[in-house]
């Protein structure tokens, strides 16, 4: 084994701002040494902090620490916190599934949308976008793992939804993210972020991606993602520490294992 995948529960709640230090020093320190194994350059690598359920006063303590974007998986819950730390000059990404009536609190605080996985959702952000006269970067969510859930498109999908895109002309398609398959079997894992690169590619041969990156890993399959071709991580409890709030909270369609 020439890395060593961590289960997110064992991580320790991040309190000080030494805790911060020492857990950014050690994520930033395994996202080069992954780098370094498939020959990458780390710095092509952007760490997405994840801050859901973790409360302002941490946020706070963490962004002390140096860190200067923030990923919240629900809209109710990242717009709280951004008018709460709205002095801070956090960019805030929302990285969960959107409903068309949410569209105007995405389009009011966050600088990026990553989960977008239908055309109604890109309808509904355009249209709110448009007499603001703002863009807002946007990733299209993939479900490359095969599982039972209802956010992500098919791939199958994808060319698709990316050939109709630039009707909405205030979405800037930055990418496409995935949660890869949640199992221990590496050779699934790996397969998801494959599937990844390939649609990326194919996105670009047809000019759909203005940019081609990849959002993939998380706290438990960073390193094969950064293996595997990502160029933004979003991590959580290797930051903040384990959560108590089960998955299924956030992703209601899949089992905790
Ligand atoms: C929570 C979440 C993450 C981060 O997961 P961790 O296990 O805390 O690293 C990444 N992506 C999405 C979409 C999430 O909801």
């Amino acid at each position: 084994m020439t890395h060593s995948q961590r289960p997110a529960s064992s991580c320790t709640t991040a309190v000080t701002i030494e805790d911060f230090r020492r857990n950014l020093a050690a994520v930033r320190a395994r996202i080069a040494a992954a780098a370094d194994r498939v020959g990458r350059d780390a710095s092509e690598i952007r760490l997405l902090p994840v801050s859901k359920t973790v409360p302002e006063d941490r946020i706070r303590t963490a962004c002390a620490a140096g860190i200067t974007q923030m990923g919240e998986n629900k809209v109710q819950e990242a717009k709280r916190k951004a008018a709460a730390l709205a002095d801070l000059d956090i960019r805030w990404s929302v990285i969960g599934h959107l409903q068309t009536n949410k569209a105007k609190d995405v389009v009011a605080f966050a600088d990026e949308f990553q989960a977008l996985d239908s055309l109604r959702v890109a309808e509904a952000l355009d249209r709110r976008l448009q007499p603001t006269g703002r863009g807002l970067d946007v990733f299209v969510q993939v479900n490359s793992s095969g599982e039972a859930s209802k956010f992500g498109v098919e791939p199958d999908g994808v060319m698709g939804i990316l050939r109709r895109l630039p009707s909405y002309s205030c979405l800037r398609v930055v990418g496409l993210m995935t949660l890869a398959a949640r199992t221990d079997d590496e050779a699934r894992i790996r397969e998801c972020f494959r599937i990844m690169r390939s649609l990326r590619e194919a996105a670009l041969q047809e000019d759909l991606l203005s940019d081609g990156q990849l959002s993939m890993g998380m706290s438990g399959d960073f390193e094969l993602a950064i293996e595997g071709g990502s160029t933004c991580v979003r991590v959580g409890q290797a930051i903040f520490g384990a959560r108590s709030t089960p998955d299924s909270a956030y992703w209601p369609e899949r089992s905790s294992r």
